[in-house]
């Protein structure tokens, strides 16, 4: 039996998650789904974005599943304040697209330092934001990266980073970088500077295939994937640590089509997907992913983002047909 903590979050967050167990429950896996409350909705009725009793059931889960949540402007975000708690050091963010072969990359994104520590201060006239780089967090990330290469039978692991104008942070991690390469010569290795992977995504992006890169870089290209896919509404990911992993779908609550059941259910289920292969239902995962290719391809049932006008509830119908 599998313990999985379930925080369907707010806005599109609940919509999407409510198909992803209905497809969950098709598997012969046996669950116990542990329904959480975090996000705006949770604010509204507790004064907290994220209750405690929410964070040790994350603790200790096998896995989480994560909607999406609402930022609060009082509170501290939800989500980053879970991949802290949980220490879940990697976010794996796979960008595949079903009408271009060349859009087929992972981002392997730092998760917990960066210019996401939450080390500012200043005064009115003067402000400053740390970017924490550390030996550990990058030697860890990296490591990963080429290990992902290794068992998804990717071919190269490129760094990306800014090491010219950020010699310190960047050049500890470039070179831990080139390290750790060393070590895995079966696995080709290169690096660019993030501007130009951000032009090269959209040029050329058959020169990708497994990006590692530190936190705030990993956020802003996840975003260009979802551009190139042409929504965000396809794009799934994994947080995952050394004791548990999370999984959420890349978009946020998006309140301007919340409660019309018009959003795309597929960046959460295929985060749904990852959870499998996490705990290791490769054979579950894969009959998954074979109901959705199959309806992107065949094309004929789209949501709103995909270029179609049908809903939530008959994309859903139409991947459990599949199944
Ligand atoms: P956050 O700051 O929480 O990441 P955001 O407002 O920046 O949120 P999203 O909530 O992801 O971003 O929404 C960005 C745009 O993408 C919106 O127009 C939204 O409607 C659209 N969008 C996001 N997710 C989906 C989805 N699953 N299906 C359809 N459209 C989506």
């Amino acid at each position: 039996m599998y313990k999985i903590t379930v925080i369907p979050g707010d806005g599109i967050g609940k919509e999407v998650m409510k198909p992803t167990l209905e497809i969950l429950e098709t598997t012969n896996i046996s669950f116990d789904f542990i329904n959480k409350e975090a996000g705006k909705d949770c604010y509204d009725k507790n004064k907290t974005n994220l209750p405690i009793d929410t964070i040790e059931s994350c603790k200790n889960s096998d896995a989480t599943l994560f909607g999406a949540v609402t930022s609060i402007p009082e509170q501290k975000s939800a989500i980053v304040t879970l991949r802290k708690e949980l220490d879940l050091y990697i976010n794996q963010r796979p960008i595949k697209s079903y009408s271009n072969p060349n859009i087929n990359f992972t981002i392997i994104r730092e998760n917990s330092e960066g210019l996401y520590s939450h080390l500012e201060e200043g005064n009115d006239s003067e402000v400053i934001a740390l970017r924490k780089i550390t030996n550990k967090g990058c030697e860890r990330i990296i490591n990963y990266a080429f290990n992902y290469a290794k068992k998804t039978n990717r071919k190269k692991v490129t760094a990306v980073h800014k090491a010219n104008v950020l010699p310190i942070t960047d050049g500890i991690f470039k070179n831990k970088f080139y390290e750790i390469a060393k070590n895995n010569k079966n696995i080709l290795s290169d690096d660019y500077y993030i501007d130009a992977t951000a032009m090269y995504l959209i040029t050329n992006p058959e020169k990708f295939d497994v990006i590692v890169t530190t936190n705030l870089f990993g956020d802003i290209l996840s975003d260009e994937g979802g551009g190139l896919l042409g929504t965000l509404g396809l794009i799934p990911s994994a947080n995952i640590g050394d004791k548990t992993g999370l999984f959420e779908p890349v978009h946020g609550s998006a309140p301007d089509i919340a409660g019309l059941n018009k959003a795309n259910p597929i960046a959460m289920i295929l985060s749904s997907c990852l959870m499998l292969e996490y705990i290791n239902k490769q054979t579950e995962a894969d009959k998954i992913y074979e109901a959705v290719n199959k309806v992107i391809k065949e094309n004929k049932i789209k949501t709103p983002d995909l270029g179609g006008n049908n809903n939530t509830t008959e994309i859903t119908n139409e991947i459990m047909h599949n199944l």
